[in-house]
């Protein structure tokens, strides 16, 4: 274990921002957190975990320590008739845990195909697409207590999941270092297509009884046809959530746009395509400088290149006032802003 100091991390973040860390070290092992803590260097200074950097915006260098997770790890500990769980140590590639899966004809995941990443920041925002959530496989999570650098055991319930939401992106923010995840699949799949976009694609494939594989399959050819690819086109995926509202303003939004779509969601309340929303105020394929928004996918936000933090974060932010001014919704980031005070 090693601690670097003032290392670029601009091939470790999906938007390709060249950002200096003021100290970085990769975790093999839970057991050197503490250590890395209280080493001379880094002892009282602020640190953030770092999986795959899909899923950060960060305003500007960090002055702090960078702790990039490499634990590694697949490992079936149960199983019945029916069911398989799997404990994952949290550096492993989300994608190559749905592979793994997949090659073992395992159901689940396989609507979750591509999302790029680690295992263990899945459960931070309840990773989801296509109809499914992270949360609809997961068993239960271990976690190191920053604070007291014991391990803890994290059920379903106590991580309270929600729509890209979960205890840790709140009242437990940066208090822990998940370090595996145990999912429970299934020996006998039950396909979930119901995804539109899903059953189209199959048709194209001509599959007629889709397999995990063949799910997988159409999930990655939509991704690919729809997502700018980070490697090409620095983004994080979707920037914001899609926003939640009461019916009854969604009632009277749809009075003066009636085009507007929203899904009902149960207590009253309907969720919006907040890529709609965007577009609506005209953003759709708009660049600044070198940002922007993208030509065919509203809610990324893109780097051409030489973008900095701030100035994606400062388009964020002229995006979030023009939806607010013109449809009375606020809508929230979901990547995760590192550099401002919450
Ligand atoms: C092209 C593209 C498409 C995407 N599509 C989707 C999608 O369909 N659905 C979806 O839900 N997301 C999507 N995302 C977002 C992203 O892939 C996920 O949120 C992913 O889970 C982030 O993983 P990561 O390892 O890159 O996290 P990072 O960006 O490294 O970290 C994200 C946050 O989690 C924290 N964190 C990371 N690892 C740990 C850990 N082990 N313990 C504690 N905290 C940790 C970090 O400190 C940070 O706050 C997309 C992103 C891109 C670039």
């Amino acid at each position: 274990m090693s601690i670097l100091q003032n290392v670029s991390i601009k091939e470790l973040n999906t938007f390709g921002l060249n950002i200096q860390s003021s100290y970085f070290t990769s975790i093999h092992d839970v057991s050197e957190i503490h250590s890395v803590l209280h080493s001379k260097e880094c002892i009282g200074k602020k640190y953030m975990i770092l999986g795959g950097g899909s899923n950060v915006l960060f305003i500007h260098d960090f002055e702090g320590l960078i702790l990039r997770n490499e634990l590694r790890g697949i490992h079936i500990v149960n199983e019945d008739e029916n069911y398989v769980w799997v404990k994952v140590a949290s550096g492993e590639v989300w994608h190559e845990l749905v592979l793994w899966s997949i090659d073992r004809n395992l159901g689940g995941i396989e609507n979750l195909s591509l999302i790029p990443g680690s295992v263990g920041a899945g459960p931070m925002q309840n990773i989801g697409a296509y109809g499914v959530e992270l949360k609809d496989v997961f068993y239960e999570l271990e976690a190191m207590n920053l604070k007291t650098f014991e391990m803890e055991t994290f059920s379903k319930l106590d991580c309270k999941f929600g729509y890209r939401e979960s205890v840790f992106k709140h009242e437990f923010k940066d208090q822990y270092f998940i370090s595996s995840v145990t999912f429970q699949l299934n020996k006998n799949p039950r396909i979930n297509i119901s995804y539109g976009a899903i059953s189209q694609e199959l048709r194209k494939m001509v599959v007629g009884n889709p397999t995990v594989k063949d799910v997988s399959d159409a999930v990655i050819h939509i991704r690919k046809s729809k997502l700018p690819d980070p490697k090409i086109l620095g983004n994080s995926g979707s920037f914001f959530k899609n926003p939640e509202i009461e019916t009854e303003q969604f009632n009277s939004l749809k009075e003066n746009f009636p085009a507007i779509v929203g899904y009902p969601l149960p207590n009253n309340k309907m969720k919006l395509a907040a890529g709609w929303l965007i577009e609506q105020c005209g953003w759709k394929g708009k660049r600044i400088g070198e940002t922007g928004s993208h030509k065919d996918q509203a809610l990324v936000l893109v780097n051409y290149g030489n973008a900095t933090g701030n100035e994606i974060y400062a388009l964020a932010l002229q995006i979030k006032q023009s939806v607010f001014e013109k449809f009375g919704v606020v809508i929230e980031p979901e990547v995760n802003i590192i550099g401002i005070i919450s």
